[in-house]
């Protein structure tokens, strides 16, 4: 017997309910929300939500397809109506084809949905979809509706969004912890909101100079598949119901739309090679690119050639690391994706020379490429040059300050450097940029406890501190106020 999760269910009724009050056209969903939310309380939901997701175990650090999906987001999202929307893309290790929106502009991009998309323009299409709930306002919409904005409501649907990605069973459990599944029935969009999310969507998928087809074409792909599994809906339709209506929709303003077929970018395939390698174990990465290259069977020689070199260099093998990655790197472009594998390679050699100098040559093409000033970082705290390594973190702070990686490495060089002040004021800006500002307060105590630092150095240090101490409280008050 074929059992139907409750939260399917729920959401289906949802969509019933909204179908019933929405009638044909399109309904101007007006501007309601902004009265009660403004831009800024939403994005600070969203951080708050975001530091739930960031200590998830599926929630996937990677920089390089982090920069990717940031790349492909913010190509979007600058085609939009609303500019001045801030944007975060971030991914999730996780098999289900799924993309996600939260309050305040983060968007979450299941590596599954990397691997099940056969066209850059597929995932540009799901993500633009999400950019446009965001933009037209319907995440702050359902929030100003459900009247209750505390933190443990927040709290809550960040457990929802988790439980309802990892499987349908999970999603179950969320439904017996009541409140949660109430949560993640509001987190269901309407029929009219989808369908708003895709016109959107669709105009940003074009002007943004992707195949406006790739939105149809996936979505097509994703309904076939749930006539397969039924009940194992992939959990993307659990949270944007897919109707043969809706997909109708889109095909009908493809037809006002010029047909154009775009190559996808170097820096998608190379990275969808690089999640393989890392993701899987690494003989099984490396089987699986042998035989794409015996076949013929790829979107990309060239990074079948780099997905072998990476799961190479994974089970140590430099000499067979080598190799592959010159024969990718003679059919490719030159790009930062290959030039940082290349440096690994070279650290993994052992000569602490060429590695210093590959990465020197590769920032000075790519300065803000962040797995480049991760790996030089770390390779000169390891080969113990903390003073270069800290020149290279704060000449990337200069432009990228809200990156709490940086301060981590910061903190490590002052650590070698025998400087506890500035050792702990960096842990401090690391925490306060995850959105922990007690854990940064206490780090400015212990830095000031230590003993360390000139005049200059404490009264900075003190300065900050009473300036992290308001702000905690800020956000104290405001969590009880609601
Ligand atoms: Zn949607």
């Amino acid at each position: 017997m074929k059992r139907i999760s409750p939260v399917i269910l729920l959401a289906l009724a949802l969509s019933v309910a909204a179908a019933r009050a929405g009638g044909q056209d399109l309904p101007d969903l007006g501007d309601v929300s902004q009265a009660t939310l403004t831009p800024l309380m939403e994005r600070r939901m969203g951080e708050t939500i975001m530091r739930e997701v960031r200590s998830d175990r599926a929630y996937y650090e990677e920089p390089e397809a982090t920069d990717y999906v940031n790349q492909l987001g913010n190509r979007l999202a600058a085609r939009s109506a609303d500019a001045r929307q801030e944007f975060d893309f971030f991914l999730m290790q996780d098999p289900q084809i799924n993309a996600f929106a939260l309050p305040g502009g983060f968007i979450g991009v299941n590596t599954g949905l990397l691997f099940a998309a056969q066209s850059e323009s597929e995932v540009a299409g799901v993500i633009a979809h999400e950019i446009s709930h965001v933009t037209q306002r319907h995440i702050a919409r359902m929030i100003a509706q459900e009247k209750q904005g505390t933190v443990t409501t927040l709290a809550s649907i960040a457990a929802a969004i988790l439980l309802s990605r990892v499987s349908s069973d999970a999603a179950q459990a969320a439904f017996m912890f009541g409140q949660a599944s109430a949560v993640q029935g509001q987190l269901n969009f309407t029929r009219d909101n989808e369908r708003e999310a895709d016109r959107v969507g669709l105009q940003l998928l074009d002007k943004a100079g992707f195949d406006p087809r790739g939105m149809a074409s996936f979505f097509e792909r994703l309904q076939r598949a749930t006539g397969v599994y039924e009940t194992a809906a992939p959990s993307y339709l659990r949270t944007h119901p897919l109707t043969f209506e809706r997909i109708a929709d889109i095909q009908n303003r493809l037809q006002e739309l010029p047909y154009r077929q775009i190559p996808d970018s170097v820096e998608f395939q190379l990275v969808r090679a690089k999640l393989r390698s890392d993701l899987e174990p690494p003989r099984e990465a490396a089987a699986y690119f042998e035989a794409s290259l015996a076949e013929r069977k790829f979107l990309s020689e060239g990074a079948s050639h780099y997905g072998l070199a990476a799961s190479a260099l994974r089970m140590n093998d430099i000499g067979r690391a080598r190799k592959e990655l010159a024969a990718a790197a003679k059919l490719l472009p030159p790009n930062p994706v290959l030039e940082t594998l290349s440096c690994r390679v070279a650290r993994a050699a052992g000569s602490a020379e060429g590695t210093a100098a590959c990465y020197r040559e590769a920032i000075k093409v790519y300065p803000r490429y962040r797995a480049l000033v991760y790996d030089y970082a770390d390779a000169l705290l390891q080969n113990r040059q903390p003073a270069d390594a800290l020149k290279v973190v704060e000449n990337a702070l200069e432009t990228q300050s809200s990156d709490h990686r940086l301060y981590l490495l910061q903190a490590r060089a002052y650590a070698a450097l025998n400087k506890p002040l500035a050792q702990h004021r960096a842990q401090a800006e690391a925490y306060a940029r995850l959105g922990n500002l007690s854990a940064a307060v206490e780090q400015l105590q212990i830095g000031l406890k230590s003993g360390d630092g000139d005049f200059y150095q404490l009264s900075s240090a003190e300065a900050r501190l009473k300036e992290l101490r308001r702000l905690d409280a800020e956000a104290r008050r405001q969590a009880k106020q609601k």
